[in-house]
C-alpha cells in the first residue's frame, strides 16, 4: 500500500515519483508493484492501479476482437418485430434511419453518434495506441490518439442503448410476437469485450509504455 506523503516532504520529491487518488485526492509516494499486484489508495481503499501482465497483447486480441464483432453488432437484427401480419429486422443502424425518416434528425444523430460513431472511434484510437507499443513506432502519434481515447471514454453509450433495446423488447412483448435476433448476442458480446478492455489495458502501464518508460507493459 503507498504511503502518504508529508507535506514537508512535497517539495523534495520529484513529481514522478507522487501518485494522487482519483477519488480523495491523497497525495502519495508512487508504489513500485510486480506483475499482477494492486495499489490501494489507504484512505479510500480506491484502486489507484493494477500492474497487469502482457497487457499489450490481451489487449491487442481484445481490441481485434471486439472489431470484429462491432460489424455484426449494429448491422444484423437485434429483434424481429411480427405485428398484423408484417414483420420488421430491427437493427442499430435501421434505428438510426428510422429515426432519421421520422423527423428526429436530431435524437438520430446523438443515438449514432453514442451508439455507433464514438464507439468505433474509442476502438480505432485503442487499435492505434497499442501497435505504437507494440511496434515501437510513432509513440507521439500513439499519445495524442489515447488523450483522445480518454476524451470519448464519456460519450460511447453502448450500456444506455442496450437497456433502451431491453426497455422496448419488455413493452413491445404484450403488444407484438417478438424473437432475438444474432446481433443482440453480438451487441451484448461487444459490450462485455469492451468492459474487460477497460480492465485489461491498464492506464498506468500504457501512459508509462507510450512516454518510454519501462514497465514491461509488454510482458
Ligand atoms: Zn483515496
Amino acid at each position: 500500500m503507498p504511503n502518504p506523503v508529508e507535506p514537508q516532504a512535497l517539495a523534495e520529491r520529484p513529481l514522478d515519483e507522487l501518485v494522487a487518488c482519483h477519488e480523495c485526492d491523497l497525495l502519495m509516494s508512487k508504489p513500485t508493484l510486480r506483475t499482477d499486484e494492486k495499489a490501494h489508495c489507504p484512505r479510500c481503499g480506491y484502486e489507484l492501479f493494477a500492474h497487469r501482465h502482457n497487457v499489450v497483447n490481451r489487449s491487442l486480441a481484445l481490441v481485434l476482437t471486439a472489431l470484429l464483432l462491432y460489424v455484426p453488432a449494429n448491422f444484423l437484427p437485434i429483434m424481429q418485430l411480427h405485428l398484423l401480419g408484417q414483420s420488421s429486422d430491427d437493427t442499430v443502424w435501421s434505428g438510426v434511419v428510422g429515426l432519421y425518416n421520422a423527423g428526429m434528425q436530431s435524437v438520430a444523430l446523438v443515438v449514432f453518434l453514442c451508439s455507433m460513431a464514438i464507439p468505433l472511434l474509442k476502438l480505432l484510437c485503442q487499435l492505434a495506441v497499442l501497435l505504437s507499443i507494440r511496434l515501437g513506432v510513432g509513440r507521439s502519434h500513439g499519445l495524442f490518439f489515447y488523450r483522445i481515447y480518454h476524451h470519448l471514454r464519456d460519450w460511447g453509450m453502448l450500456e444506455v442503448y442496450l437497456m433502451g433495446v431491453l426497455v422496448a423488447i419488455v413493452k413491445l412483448a404484450d403488444m407484438a410476437e417478438l424473437s432475438l435476433g444474432l446481433g443482440i448476442v453480438c451487441f451484448i458480446s461487444l459490450l462485455l469485450v469492451q468492459v474487460w478492455l477497460e480492465v485489461v489495458m491498464s492506464p498506468h502501464q500504457i501512459w508509462a509504455a507510450l512516454s518510454g518508460e519501462d514497465v514491461h507493459a509488454g510482458d
